[in-house]
C-alpha cells in the first residue's frame, strides 16, 4: 500500500516531542476556513501559532506539515481520561471543510480513503489503540466541535480504526440517570468535571449525531452504555 504525501508545504509551528514513546493518539479536525488554500497557509503562518501533522483537501490529496517526530500545535487545551494537554502525545489530521462556520458538509469519499490509510499507516507505526483515535471536540468539549456531527465514526470503526458499539445494550435498572451518565461519559474519557454538558454534546455529536441536545433520556444512556463497554473490552486487551 503506497499513500502519496506532499512535502511542499511545511509549518513552523511545532516543537520537539518530549519523548516519543507518548505517542499514543490520533485527533482528527477540520479546517474551518473557506477553502483548502487560505486553510493551508494558514496552518504554515508562523503568526498564527497552529499547525497540525497532516492536512487532507477534499479530493483525498495529502500534505505533510510537521513532521511526526515534533509536537505539531493542534488540541491546544484539551484532556482525555487522565491525560491533559493531548499535543505531545498525539497526531494531528486536519480535513478541509468549511465548517459549522462557513458551511458545514459532508466529508468526501476521497478524504475518508485517504484519512483511513494514513490512520493503519499510523497506528501500525506507533502502535495506536482504537480508543485513542478522537475527535478534537472529544478531548477540548467546552472550545470545540471539529470535525463535528458529519463526521462518519462508523465507517473507520468498520476498518477497525475508531470503536463504535456492535449493539445497543440494555441499561440496569433502578439507575440514577444523569449520575450514571456522568460516570460513563467520565469512564470512556471526556472532561465531565469540567463541564458536563459540553461533554455530554461532545458525546453526542461523535456517538449519536442526529441529536446535539443536553436532553438526557433512555436512548442516550443505553448509547452511553454500550459506547462505554466498547471501550472497556478494547482496554482489556492492552
Ligand atoms: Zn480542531
Amino acid at each position: 500500500m503506497s499513500l502519496s504525501i506532499s512535502h511542499d508545504y511545511k509549518s513552523p509551528n511545532f516543537n520537539q516531542r518530549e519523548d516519543m514513546k507518548l505517542l499514543d493518539t490520533i485527533i482528527i479536525h477540520y479546517t474551518g476556513m473557506k477553502n483548502y488554500q487560505s486553510a493551508l497557509e494558514y496552518l504554515c503562518n508562523l503568526n498564527s501559532k497552529v499547525s497540525a501533522h497532516y492536512f487532507i483537501n477534499e479530493e483525498g490529496n495529502i500534505w505533510q506539515i510537521v513532521d511526526d517526530e515534533m509536537t505539531a500545535w493542534h488540541a491546544g487545551v484539551s484532556k482525555w481520561l487522565d491525560r491533559k494537554n493531548l499535543n505531545s502525545s498525539s497526531i494531528g489530521i486536519e480535513l478541509v471543510n468549511p465548517g459549522h462556520e462557513y458551511g458545514y458538509k459532508n466529508f468526501s469519499l476521497s478524504q475518508y480513503q485517504s484519512l483511513e490509510q494514513l490512520i493503519e499507516i499510523l497506528i501500525k507505526k506507533y502502535n495506536i489503540k482504537q480508543d485513542r483515535i478522537l475527535g478534537h471536540s472529544d478531548i477540548a468539549p467546552l472550545r470545540k466541535s471539529d470535525p463535528g456531527e458529519k463526521f462518519d465514526w462508523k465507517r473507520l470503526s468498520k476498518k477497525g480504526l475508531s470503536i463504535w458499539p456492535k449493539e445497543i445494550l440494555n441499561i440496569p435498572q433502578n439507575i440514577n440517570s444523569k449520575n450514571f451518565l456522568y460516570n460513563l461519559l467520565f469512564e470512556i474519557g471526556y472532561d465531565v468535571e469540567n463541564d458536563f454538558k459540553s461533554s455530554l454534546i461532545a458525546f453526542k455529536r461523535h456517538f449519536i449525531q442526529s441529536e446535539l441536545t443536553t436532553d438526557i433520556n433512555e436512548t442516550v444512556i443505553k448509547v452511553a452504555y454500550s459506547v462505554s463497554m466498547a471501550f472497556n473490552k478494547v482496554r482489556s486487551l492492552y
